[in-house]
């Protein structure tokens, strides 16, 4: 088989690495084993050659770190700028990011330049046994997998965060670290300010409770958060309560809103339509709490609870009290 090489776009923000890093070093780990290639990482920034370590621990074998003070925030078309030579220069067969915002926003400019396909929101990469790379992407509000194959060169995918398994750290593993020349290019955008995008604490929470039509007012969303506190967890909601402006939209799960993946996933008066369904299926136990015992949510849970939502969480808030 032909190697199979794999340039991973390292994503930071404020000097820390986003996780969803070492879960493409994982895939991009496998693949390159496979077929004995190497896996690179771009690492752009300022300030974030001493994040280029970590990427090794995590299975790269050479960083190319872009470090510069007019890379401090993430602007797109300067990224690019940097990316696209890099990836001329090292002909990967396959280059990965993140499908974060600013994953989202960079890979399609990378791909545009370099007139590549770019398969956007996989779940899965597989090496096929003739050396193809399938990728998976849900279509459809997630009821099919479209299986791609990419005839470009190179392949480039978007990969959802925590659809892949992250490899442990291994302090010891040796790698280069190549810095490069930064190409500082007049940027038409002006930042006005910097903040965490909220939506991000729900795509990372270990626990969602979420709240759906079954919730009679807004005020009502304090009992749901008692129960995501208890658990250490966030809320979350259906898109009605959203477009109702009960609450805002950084915490609506589904298809058109963040997808989660969390360990634990409580839904309390949520049906379970096919474009929130989207948004969660992958979670790890999945809990239903609802009035209607032929609800579809109840037909993907491993613990429905039928009853009022009123009625059980008081019940559950006082379990977990003791
Ligand atoms: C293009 C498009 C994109 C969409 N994207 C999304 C998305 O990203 N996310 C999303 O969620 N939706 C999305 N929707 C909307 C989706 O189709 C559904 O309308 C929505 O998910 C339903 O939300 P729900 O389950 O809260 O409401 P409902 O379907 O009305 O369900 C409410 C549930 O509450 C139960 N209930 C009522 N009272 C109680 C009680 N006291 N105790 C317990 N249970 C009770 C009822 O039995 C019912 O099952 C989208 C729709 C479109 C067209």
């Amino acid at each position: 088989m032909e190697k199979r090489s794999v340039l991973i776009y390292a994503e930071q923000e404020g000097g820390k690495l986003h996780p969803i890093c070492f879960e493409l070093l994982g895939k991009g780990r496998e693949l390159a084993d496979k077929s004995g290639g190497v896996v690179s990482c771009a690492l752009l920034g300022s300030d974030v050659a001493a994040l280029a370590q970590d990427l090794v621990a995590h299975g790269a074998d050479t960083v190319y770190v872009f470090d510069d003070p007019s890379l401090a925030t993430f602007d797109a078309l300067s990224y690019k700028q940097n990316l696209v030579p890099l990836v001329k220069e090292l002909e990967p067969h396959l280059v990965l990011f993140g499908t974060t915002f600013s994953g989202k926003s960079l890979a399609p400019r990378v791909a545009t330049a370099l007139e590549a396909g770019l398969t956007s929101n996989c779940t899965a990469i597989e090496l096929q046994d003739d050396g193809s790379l399938l990728q998976v992407r849900p279509a459809f509000t997630g009821n099919f997998l479209a299986h791609i194959k990419t005839k470009s060169s190179p392949a480039m995918a978007s990969v959802r965060y925590r659809a892949l398994e992250a490899k442990p750290k291994d302090a010891s593993r040796k790698g280069q670290v190549v810095k490069r020349a930064v190409e500082k290019v007049p940027s038409p955008v002006k930042v006005l300010g910097k903040g965490t995008p909220k939506g991000a604490s729900i795509a990372a929470a270990n626990v969602v409770v979420c709240a759906g039509r079954g919730l009679k007012k807004p005020a009502d969303f304090a009992l749901v958060k008692r129960l995501a506190d208890a658990l250490g967890g966030v809320v979350g909601a259906t898109r009605p309560l959203v477009d109702d402006g009960w609450i805002s939209k950084d915490h609506q799960v589904g298809f058109s809103g963040t997808i989660v993946k969390p360990k634990l996933y409580i839904g309390v008066g949520v049906s379970g339509s096919p474009q929130h369904l989207a948004g969660m299926r992958e979670s790890g136990t999945i809990v239903a709490i609802n009035s209607d015992p032929s609800v579809a949510l109840f037909r993907i849970a491993d613990y429905a609870l039928v009853g009022d939502m009123y009625e059980i969480i008081p019940q559950l808030l006082e379990q977990l009290g003791k």
